[in-house]
């Protein structure tokens, strides 16, 4: 198995390797390309598995960077977390000209409306944060194509699989 066999775009597969990836890893060889085609998934997986690289990847991958609009939302439990994602999805898409911002509490909220206004592709976030910028149309939902999120226990899984949804495909490794 190989990233070319995924039939990433030029630019996107270029940052994998310049990020140092020779190479998907078992859930990335599973999830990648059903997420892509923009199926529901729910992948369990261990941390280090490289969970975080599989929906980078697949994100990049569906974006259209010829609009400005956020496409990608990845909700995370604490800020931390959402400003590693945004380091690994910049990192990744690095060949791309691709924005990604961190939207999370702590931070100034005239910032992020100006940051959000100029455009920003993907939207790394935590829920309060995100919440208000959506709240005030600062976020506009309109052209997002993928929304991740992070569950941790099984209840949150079950109960996130039967509001939002279709028909998923679960994938465990
Ligand atoms: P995660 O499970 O997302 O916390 O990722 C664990 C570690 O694996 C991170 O340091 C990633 O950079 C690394 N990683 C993810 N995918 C790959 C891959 N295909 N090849 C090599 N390292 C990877």
């Amino acid at each position: 198995p190989t990233f070319e066999a995924l039939n990433l775009k030029e630019d996107l597969l270029r940052g994998i390797y310049a990020y140092n990836f020779e190479k998907p890893s078992a859930i990335q060889q599973r999830a990648i390309i059903p997420i892509m085609r923009g199926r529901d998934v729910i992948a369990q997986a261990q941390s280090g598995t490289g969970k975080t690289a599989t929906f980078s990847i697949s994100a990049l991958q569906s974006i259209d960077t010829n609009i400005r609009e956020t496409q990608v939302l990845v909700l995370s439990p604490t800020r931390e977390l959402a400003v590693q994602i945004q380091t690994v999805v910049l990192a990744l898409g690095d060949y791309m000209n691709v924005s990604c911002h961190a939207c999370i509490g702590g931070t100034s909220v005239g910032e992020d409306i100006r940051k959000l206004e100029a455009g920003q592709q993907v939207v790394s976030g935590t829920p309060g944060r995100v919440f208000d910028m959506i709240r005030r149309r600062n976020l506009r939902t309109k052209d997002i194509k993928v929304v991740v999120v992070s569950a941790t226990l099984p209840h949150d899984v079950l109960e996130m699989t039967t509001k939002f949804m279709t028909d998923p495909i679960r994938i465990l490794v």
